[in-house]
């Protein structure tokens, strides 16, 4: 485990006072390590878990070459060019069943889609293109030429998956898809690492929790409720610890059980320069901490560390899933010491913490791909910082993509956050942008 001075001298150019967007990603990469403990679960739990192990898969699918659609199946080498092809219908393969018997030449058999291609044929007329003439018993049918070409609307023994194949990989996130693509390899459980636990809570004596009354000065606690959102979207479970009064022993006791219980810690303000309160004064008492003036908007200070955990014995009866953090991989917790505006809280979590967190979970993701969209106004940008910006992303007539701000972008203004469906986010290096650029968008779809 390396220690914060340690990844410090990792990154060239490491400044505290004024860390780039991109290092605060590399620096929390190198911070945090996945968790090692896996839980089999049986398909319908294993929703967006992250898988433990690769998935191999036991046979071929389709375990047979089968009929893409329905018509009729023959020995594609019969085709000739510019010659309709006549042919003997001898009987029905229906989907599920194997057909018993066999077709010579001059002979095709009628076949359903997903029916079993009998191993002398290899190609499938759809019966839309055929004329069909029935005589008595006996039915013909007449291909015309140039319809279908040798090995058409044959589905390949094997194409979906084959036998000893990883069908799935360690590291990737359960998806709908992936689940079924389990379920089509007759598998019950899968072997997923066992989700995080993250403890929030909200520090700052003007902070109301909901049914306090309000008071001149004091806001609602809204950071508690898009931490709870964003952590629960992302699979984790989440320990609500509501809002910490800035009192030294309070603090510590929140810090120290949440340490205990948890894999990270996010808390919310507290953590700005000229603080006067002791939040950070108790993160760097309980553990290794640095304070970052991040080169960013909105979100500029941020604490990133770990805090220690003071291990007491664990609780009789508590395993697997269910133990506290006594008996799971790490003695120390993540802290993500978030500012205190509403809208910088949401953007570091989606700009630093979750890919930390996704790491955390055993994720192997890659980045969320941006989107590229045509923004709708001119947008002010310093080069040398990092901004995100509050928009909405719409499909013009010409099928082009927009994006247009969602107005008064105030760090602590939740309702243009709340009104977007995505964040504009204008690069380090970039400058000002001109109406009709294109612009990167990190849409939420997906992510929260
Ligand atoms: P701080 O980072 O502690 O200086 O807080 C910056 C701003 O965010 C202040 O206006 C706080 O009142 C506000 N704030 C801090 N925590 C919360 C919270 N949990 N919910 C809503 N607003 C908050
Ligand atoms: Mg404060």
């Amino acid at each position: 485990m390396k220690t914060l001075a340690q990844i410090a001298a990792e990154l060239q150019g490491y400044d505290p006072q004024a860390i780039s967007a991109s290092d605060v990603q590399a620096f929390l990469s190198r911070l945090v390590t996945p968790v090692q403990t896996v839980l089999g679960l049986p398909l319908f739990e294993a929703l967006g878990r992250v898988l433990a192990d690769d998935v191999i898969s036991p046979f071929d699918v389709p375990p047979h070459d089968n009929s893409a659609m329905d018509g009729y199946a023959f020995d594609g080498r019969q085709l000739t060019d510019g010659r309709a092809l006549e042919l003997q219908v001898v009987g029905t393969a229906l989907a599920g069943r194997a057909w018993q018997g066999s077709v010579q030449t001059g002979q095709c058999l009628k076949i359903m889609t997903g029916a079993i291609l009998p191993q002398s044929l290899d190609t499938v007329v759809p019966q839309e293109f055929v004329k069909s003439n029935a005589a008595g018993d006996i039915c013909h049918i007449a291909i015309p030429p140039g319809i279908v070409r040798a090995g058409d609307n044959r589905r390949l023994r094997g194409e979906d998956l084959m036998q000893g194949k990883p069908a799935l990989r360690k590291g990737e996130l359960l998806t709908p898809a992936r689940l079924g693509l389990a379920a089509s390899l007759g598998l019950k459980t899968l072997n997923t690492w066992r989700p995080l636990r993250v403890a929030y809570f909200s520090t700052g004596d003007e902070i109301l929790s909901l049914g306090d009354a309000p008071r001149e000065g004091a806001v609602y606690d809204s950071n508690r409720y898009t931490v709870f959102g964003l952590l629960s979207r992302l699979g984790c479970q989440v320990i609500d610890m509501g809002v910490v009064r800035d009192d030294p022993a309070l603090l510590e006791a929140a810090f120290t059980q949440a340490a205990a219980q948890a894999d990270a810690i996010i808390t919310s303000g507290g953590v700005s320069v000229g603080e006067a309160d002791f939040t950070k004064a108790m993160m760097k008492k309980l553990g290794d901490v640095v304070f970052w003036r991040v080169a960013m908007r909105p979100g500029r200070p941020m604490a990133v560390g770990r805090i220690l955990s003071i291990k007491s014995p664990p609780s009789p009866g508590m395993t697997g899933a269910n133990s506290s953090k006594n008996n799971s991989d790490s003695e120390a917790a993540i802290l993500f010491g978030l500012p205190g505006n509403p809208v910088a809280v949401m953007v570091t979590f989606l700009a630093f913490v979750r890919p930390a967190l996704l790491q955390m979970m055993g994720a192997s993701s890659a980045p969320v791909p941006l989107l590229k969209a045509h923004s709708a106004e001119a947008i002010r940008k310093k080069p040398g910082r990092t901004e995100y910006q509050r928009g909405r992303v719409s499909t013009m007539a010409d099928g082009s993509l927009q994006v247009k701000t969602t107005g008064n972008q105030g760090s602590g203004v939740l309702r243009s956050m709340a009104e977007a469906n995505g964040l504009i986010v204008l690069h380090h290096d970039q400058g000002n942008i001109a109406v009709g650029d294109e612009v990167d968008v990190m849409m939420f779809d997906g992510m929260i």
